[in-house]
């Protein structure tokens, strides 16, 4: 802190945003007005607590609880806005805080949570919560809140509670450390090649990009290659040198176990210590034990079964894929008189799309011109929900952006009421973490009348300026899957706050839901034009597109389960079972053989030093996905059943699910909606896993 920083009066934080629906005030937002506002909102929450935990009248909903839900504004502004803003736009200052403030709020919370005088409130309520809660998603609030303080350990002693707390303030730290390490590998490690021939299978629009890239970093003349978080890179579909490929995927497999200051090893397996003695602390034989406990699949052994049912399938599915691919190559290579070489990793989507364009001829670059960005957005995205809930759209360019390609919609609700504002940021930038992710600036929240500021985030290449934005299938699904997130949260209507969170492994669910409307017919010919011409994608493509849905899904499953199962097995060591530094890439492989889903060119979707998932909020929860979509899978058949993309349908997702937050018991959604407990079948039918034995 400097001369530079702000006066109160100008911190924008430190009040409620005047701004449409409390829309953060991005332009008057400066990084120095992060520390004042979390200082005093840390301050201002204590304070509260400290007045609902000494309140002199006996606990009642009202006075404990609701006034719980009520404190914390400022914090909660302040801390949404940074950690919002970290992961789309990080920057060194945000970093810092992210760094500073880690351990500090990791004691906010074991302050609030650990507090004797406020737990003996809650457990008050506990006992008498069948008549001192005033309707039942106040009795499962009560519930929820014990829970959360028993997990926190608010039935420790003292000198376990300070032991928990300093585990849990080395924890924050680590987990900063280690999202602040992947992202300097990810940039790290990009690749310079020296000519544009060697980039033989990209567009002139990437070839054009990966110069200017290099530029930026004053490497005038050559090409850079940026990475993306997963293990295996985009381009490695495209690039039709072997080498360059190659470089590209060791590039990609060696982040953060490379020895040098941004190595994660030392932090995975010091985090996964700290976990393991916490959930000691408290009670459970592993930190999956402790994580499951909440989720639907309650308990390891669920997990384990559904994995272990899925593996061999997939891996049979997979094998026979890499025959596919490695009779291709061994065919292409004799027409070239060359000798053949064995299927890697780094040759996998090169020659799978290939095959694709074989089999069902077309290949990706066939699609693109029909998925144009604003298009599938517009005319697709909020298309079908539009005709699925009713809901309508309209961009506004008045409200202030952090950068701009950022884009802001005013959603409308059936009686044209304003529902909510949607923020889509959908372009790659060097200062956005990897992948897609979904959240709320402001939530739904009926105590203080606030209606949801939701985003979503994507990461799509940004063309040369002047170019349009052409998509691949995948960022197709990838912009309705995160859309389900949103309509989740801009649809929720838990009576109160504290009930807006579902299980992990439930919140899939709605946005894999929302994928199946991507090639829904109506849909596609909606939004599926040309950007030229506005041409419709033709019929042949488009039947193309759905008969090849089941292609490569071996792969495609084989290197997520495989990735779940490490997560899985690191969460469920024991004591004294947790590999130092440098057995941790060991460890993945030991697992992997012992697992039976080793194999060399279908490489886990994250290794250990780069799996963000599992260091943050999905620890033992990368399974989420995969058992989410059992529930997704057999929905689809009933909105199949149902017909479809109609208003009736959406009505009861909207009421039975969206809208519901976690006021009730996820599986009883799903019941109350689909009528029947969840059934594998579909889910392994959409796969075609199935019909393969192991
Ligand atoms: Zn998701």
């Amino acid at each position: 802190m400097g001369p530079a920083q702000a006066q109160p009066s100008d911190n924008p934080l430190l009040s409620i945003s005047p701004l449409p629906l409390q829309y953060p005030q991005f332009d008057k937002l400066r990084d120095e007005h992060f520390a004042p506002a979390l200082e005093r909102g840390m301050a201002e929450q204590l304070a509260e607590i400290q007045v609902i935990a000494d309140n002199p009248e006996a606990p009642t909903f009202d006075n404990t609880i609701v006034a719980w839900e009520k404190s914390g504004r400022l914090l909660n502004r302040a801390t949404t806005l940074l950690f919002s803003l970290l992961g789309a736009d990080a920057n060194p200052a945000r970093q810092q805080l992210q760094t500073d403030y880690a351990a500090k709020l990791a004691a906010q919370r074991d302050a609030v949570l650990l507090n004797p005088k406020l737990f003996a409130r809650v457990e008050a309520l506990y006992v008498q919560r069948d008549t001192a809660a005033p309707n039942p998603e106040a009795k499962r609030l009560i519930e929820r809140y014990r829970r959360d303080m028993l997990r926190a350990g608010a039935q420790l002693n003292d000198a376990q509670k300070t032991r928990m707390k300093a585990i849990n303030g080395e924890l924050a730290t680590l987990t900063a450390r280690f999202n602040k390490a992947v992202l300097a590998e990810v940039n790290d490690s990009a690749i310079v090649v020296d000519s544009a021939e060697e980039l033989a299978g990209l567009s002139q629009a990437q070839i054009a990009a990966a110069a200017d890239s290099a530029k930026k970093r004053g490497l005038d003349g050559k090409y850079l290659i940026a990475l993306l978080n997963t293990t295996i890179q985009p381009f490695e579909t495209d690039l039709q040198n072997r080498a360059v490929r190659e470089r590209l995927h060791r590039a990609s497999v060696a982040r953060g176990a490379r020895g040098n200051e941004f190595d994660a090893r030392a932090i995975v397996s010091r985090v996964m210590t700290l976990r393991q003695e916490r959930a000691a602390l408290l009670g459970y034989a592993t930190p999956a034990a402790f994580v499951l406990e909440e989720e639907t699949a309650k308990s390891a052994d669920t997990v384990n079964a559904l994995l272990r049912q899925l593996a061999p399938a997939a891996m049979a599915s997979a094998r026979l894929e890499a025959l596919e691919l490695q009779k291709l190559i061994d065919s292409e290579q004799a027409a070239k008189k060359l000798p053949s070489f064995a299927l890697q990793a780094w040759d996998w989507s090169y020659y799978a799309e290939k095959l694709r364009a074989a089999k069902y001829g077309f290949d990706e670059s066939q699609l693109k011109p029909y998925l144009e960005l604003t298009s599938v957005l517009e005319k697709g995205v909020f298309y079908a929900a539009n005709q699925l809930y009713g809901i309508s759209f309209k961009r506004r360019m008045d409200l202030p952006v952090y950068r701009d390609d950022v884009r802001v919609y005013d959603v409308f609700d059936t009686d044209g009421k304003q529902l909510a504002i949607f923020i889509a940021d959908l372009y790659a930038r060097p200062s956005k973490r990897g992948g897609a992710w979904a959240n709320a600036y402001v939530g739904q929240n009926a105590l203080e009348g606030t209606s949801p500021v939701v985003a979503n985030h994507l990461n799509i290449p940004k063309p040369p300026a002047g170019e349009p934005t052409l998509l691949t299938w995948d960022e197709v699904n990838t912009m309705f899957h995160e859309f389900g997130h949103a309509l989740h949260g801009m649809f929720n209507k838990s009576r109160y706050p504290g009930l807006t969170r579902v299980p992990r492994d439930f919140v899939e669910y709605p946005s894999q839901v929302n994928e199946v409307w991507a090639d829904w017919p109506s849909v596609l010919a909606n939004y599926a034009k040309h950007y030229k011409t506005g041409a419709p994608m033709p019929r042949e493509l488009l039947d193309k597109v759905s008969r090849a849905k089941r292609f490569n899904q071996g792969y495609t499953t084989v290197s997520y389960l495989s990735a779940a199962i490490v997560d899985q097995r690191l969460h469920q060591l024991k004591a004294g079972e947790i590999p130092a530094a440098e057995g941790i890439v060991d460890f993945e492989a030991k697992v992997l053989k012992e697992e039976g889903i080793d194999f060399g060119p279908v490489p886990p979707r994250y290794k250990l030093p780069y799996f963000s998932h599992i260091m943050g909020g999905y620890s033992a929860g990368y399974y989420a996905y995969i058992w989410s979509e059992v529930l997704d899978a057999d929905t689809v058949e009933w909105l199949k059943a149902k017909g479809g993309l109609k208003r009736a349908n959406g009505d009861q997702l909207r009421a039975k699910m969206l809208s519901r937050g976690g006021s009730e018991d996820a599986m009883q959604l799903f019941r109350n909606l689909v009528g029947h407990e969840p059934d594998i079948k579909p889910l392994l039918e959409r796969r075609g896993l199935a019909v393969q034995k192991p």
